[in-house]
């Protein structure tokens, strides 16, 4: 009987039998005019956190008023989409304020991939983008990697100020506020609250800090050029890696192309033949043909061996955006923001990468 009914907040079908699965509400709360599971229910009433979506107006002006205050930025980014990741307009609105800035996800890179380096790289994107953070750390919200650092850190640099956590949607927030309230909330034996932030409808989380400051987590905003915007959520689950990456390495010859999936390619246009070495998830499929024959392949196989998108929805698929890319010299990544990289040894080679209208793809110097 209990089949039909969804959860008002997340959607999910109610069951009354489990406590600890998902969906779960005691028998009483069917007799409400809304149901809503009971994790629904704790977000909502014990502040453990739920993602709220947000106009960009709102957010600006959180942005705004932050700036306006004495409080260290703690900014979070998914070191995984990095460009993808990134509020834009930041630097603006942190006015005098200290940044820290933090990547999430670190348990998915590969071993080989050498921390200093990826820290010294979003020191240095970063710098680029017009912020100079003080300092930049790496965990995993999920594994609890890096969080006891971090939260000395946090502590060490906000000199007896406010904290305000920021980060657009998905980067891991939420489950970082989580795991934080662990370190800093119950500890200090006080209640987290909501706040309501002055002049908009947003309700804060407010977690007490031990001399009476708080530590703010902000609404996530929505960023709409992240890849994970052009696909569903079952898509979503495929090229999002949810362990460790695994690169798969292919021998190219010039005028040679990768597909990743349909949402993505890159063709060898010009070089010796080298290998190209593919940090994508695990579950994302790679197909590799020849440049002549690449765009009537995508034609005929998008949403069916060139998948996500999916058959369905690959009308409504932007086209994909060819960027020239030339190199001289030193190991470098081509970046698809969202999706993962390609490195390859950049001597004397051209290729074109691919995303669709409104994604990022760019160059490092190799993390590896
Ligand atoms: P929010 O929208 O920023 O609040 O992000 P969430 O906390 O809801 O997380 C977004 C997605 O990223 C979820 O699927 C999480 O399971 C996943 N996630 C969060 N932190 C990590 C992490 O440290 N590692 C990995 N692999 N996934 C994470």
């Amino acid at each position: 009987m209990n089949e039909h009914i969804s959860c008002m907040g997340c959607g999910v079908k109610i069951q009354t039998t489990d406590k600890s699965k998902i969906g779960y509400a005691p028998p009483q709360a069917l007799n409400r005019e809304t149901v809503i599971c009971q994790r629904c229910y704790r977000l909502t009433h014990y502040n453990e956190i739920q993602d709220v979506s947000l106009t960009d107006d709102d957010f600006l002006k959180i942005l705004h008023d932050i700036g306006k205050q004495k409080a260290l930025i703690v900014k979070i980014v998914d070191i995984f989409d990095f460009n993808g990741s990134w509020i834009s307009g930041i630097q603006r609105f942190v006015g005098s304020n200290d940044v820290l800035l933090v990547g999430n996800k670190v348990d998915l890179l590969p071993k080989s991939v050498k921390h200093h380096k990826l820290i010294h790289w979003m020191r240095m994107a970063s710098n680029e983008l017009g912020l100079k953070p003080l300092d930049v750390h790496l965990i995993s919200a999920e594994k609890g990697i890096g969080i006891e650092e971090l939260a000395k850190a946090i502590e060490h640099y906000r000199q007896g100020q406010d904290v305000y956590v920021v980060g657009c949607t998905n980067v891991g927030k939420s489950t970082f506020i989580n795991r934080i309230i662990q370190s800093f909330g119950e500890e200090s034996g006080h209640f987290i609250t909501t706040s309501r932030f002055p002049g908009t409808t947003l309700d804060l989380i407010d977690i007490p800090l031990e001399d009476g400051r708080s530590l703010y987590d902000t609404p996530g905003i929505i960023n709409h050029h992240q890849m994970a915007h052009f696909v569903n959520q079952s898509e979503l689950k495929i090229i999002t890696p949810n362990k460790e990456i695994k690169p798969k390495v292919y021998q190219l010859n010039e005028r040679q192309t990768l597909f990743f999936g349909g949402l993505a390619r890159l063709d060898f246009l010009r070089g010796e033949s080298r290998p190209f070495v593919c940090y994508f998830s695990n579950n994302l499929y790679i197909h590799r043909t020849k440049l002549e024959k690449a765009d009537e392949l995508y034609e005929k196989q998008k949403g069916k061996l060139l998948i996500p998108p999916k058959n369905e929805k690959k009308e409504d698929f932007p086209s994909l955006r060819k960027n020239l890319f030339h190199m001289k010299g030193e190991k470098t990544d081509v970046v698809f923001s969202g999706l993962g990289w390609v490195t390859f040894e950049g001597n004397l080679a051209e290729i074109a990468a691919y995303v669709p209208e409104g994604v990022a793809v760019s160059l490092r110097k190799s993390l590896i």
